[in-house]
């Protein structure tokens, strides 16, 4: 039995699926114009580690996990401008970065990674939909959700209805009924990426995307939506605000899961406060995905995680001695303390600890896996020098340099590996590697 907090009704309870042939999952992803962040890997490796604990419990085939990539959005139209290229190389170039440094945190690709700029159709219905219904209106080109038409608004977040007007109030654009009233559709102007729609040529808002993509992929009401925390307000409200609208009162998911910060110092690691470690840096300077990996899951995924070179240290220390009892021995069964202390709301620490004692190496490598760790042999790792992931990642990286007549970074990435002992050889287009 797994049990799971959610954050709709403050309260963990047992997790009982709709269909468990057929569980449904969304995660709110990337939006690709950046590098990722250790705090952006942070839902990556939780909800993979949640989806390895369902599959684990109701079967290999029983869950449908989508993440969606935002690949249209104001920050991405920016970076483009700035390079003087298409969105699209801008998207696509993060996206890769993205896949590449999560897989090197073990995190297995979801079953379903829809694109919003894929799917504008079903956005543009569901918007034309909500306008049907009287939850939306047209104005200037803009396309409005009517927050005061839904009178359950502010369910997730429990903020009270006059702290988010006050909120909203800071701009509030001269088009807007109702000041916290958010945008479902907006005009592009000529040379910015848009589609023709009812209400001229624009993009779709933010919110409307997830809403879209989780009805025509999973369905009207999923099992779980996840996401980091600062989702909750406004991201997620006004998801549920528009799916709940749109499908006549049903519930956009049954549970809501977040996860907590990583935290820099004092603060929240973001973005906008420049105070951000990637995992890209991290595993160029030699630590190992699993490594941050492990780090990541050492505290309870609703906690701030406080991130140091100290906790780093602490997780090589960890692997190294797992390692070291798990051999080069195969997978048995998982330890059922393991298995329980995952299922009671993802304890990972306490899974953690439980799984430091086991001492029967078979055991070991079939409990880690459940936490995606010891993916490589004792006799790999303790050979070092990187895994093989990385070292797949960043030969990809150094292809894509090339590609782009870019020689210094390509030269530079063929140096860090030989600093690590890996030599890479260029043979008919293929680049291989071998350890020195
Ligand atoms: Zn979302």
């Amino acid at each position: 039995m797994i049990r799971l907090h959610d954050t709709m009704t403050r309260e963990k309870r047992e997790f009982v699926p709709q269909d468990p042939k057929r569980i449904t999952m969304y995660v709110c992803g990337p939006t690709v114009y950046g590098r990722a962040h250790i705090g952006n890997a942070r839902p990556a490796v939780v909800f993979d580690t949640l989806a390895r604990l369902i599959r684990r419990e109701f079967g290999p085939h029983s869950l449908k996990y989508a993440r969606n990539v935002t690949d249209v959005d104001d920050k991405i139209i920016a970076s483009a401008q700035a390079e003087g290229v298409d969105p699209s190389v801008i998207t696509a170039r993060y996206e890769r970065h993205y896949l590449e440094d999560m897989g090197a945190l073990g995190v297995t690709p979801p079953d379903i990674a829809p694109h919003a700029t894929q799917e504008i159709g079903p956005m543009i219905a569901m918007i034309e939909r909500l306008i049907e219904l009287g939850n939306a209106y047209e104005a200037q080109g803009h396309v409005l959700f009517s927050v005061p038409s839904d009178r359950d608004y502010g369910a997730l977040s429990k903020r009270d209805k006059e702290a988010m007007i006050a909120g909203a109030r800071v701009e509030v654009a001269p088009y807007k009924r109702d000041p916290a009233d958010f945008v479902l559709w907006k005009p592009s102007a000529p040379g910015v990426i848009g589609w023709d729609s009812p209400w001229g040529r624009g993009r779709p808002g933010w919110h409307v995307e997830c809403s879209a993509m989780i009805e025509r992929h999973l369905g009207e009401t999923i099992d779980i939506h996840g996401g980091g925390l600062d989702l909750i307000f406004p991201h997620h409200e006004n998801e549920i605000a528009q799916s709940r609208c749109a499908h006549g009162g049903l519930p956009l998911a049954r549970f809501w899961v977040h996860n907590g910060f990583v935290d820099m110092g004092a603060e929240k690691m973001s973005k906008s406060l420049g105070n951000i470690v990637t995992p890209a840096e991290l595993l160029a300077q030699g630590h190992r995905g699993e490594t941050l990996r492990l780090a990541l899951l050492s505290a309870h995924y609703r906690q701030p995680l406080p991130w140091t070179e100290t906790l780093i240290a602490q997780a090589k220390a960890t692997l190294d001695r797992l390692y070291r009892t798990a051999g080069n021995a195969a997978a048995g069964e998982p330890d059922a303390g393991v298995v329980e202390a995952l299922a009671d709301d993802l304890n990972t620490p306490l899974a953690l600890s439980r799984l430091s004692a086991i001492e029967d190496p078979a055991t070991v490598k079939a409990s880690a896996a459940l936490l995606g760790l010891l993916r490589s042999s004792a006799d790999e790792w303790f050979q070092g020098g990187g895994d093989a992931e990385y070292i797949e990642a960043r030969i990809a990286e150094r292809a894509e340099a090339k590609k782009n007549r870019d020689f210094a970074t390509a030269d530079r990435i063929r140096k860090e590996l030989l600093d690590k002992g890996i030599v890479l050889e260029d043979k008919a287009g293929k680049t291989t590697w071998r350890r020195a």
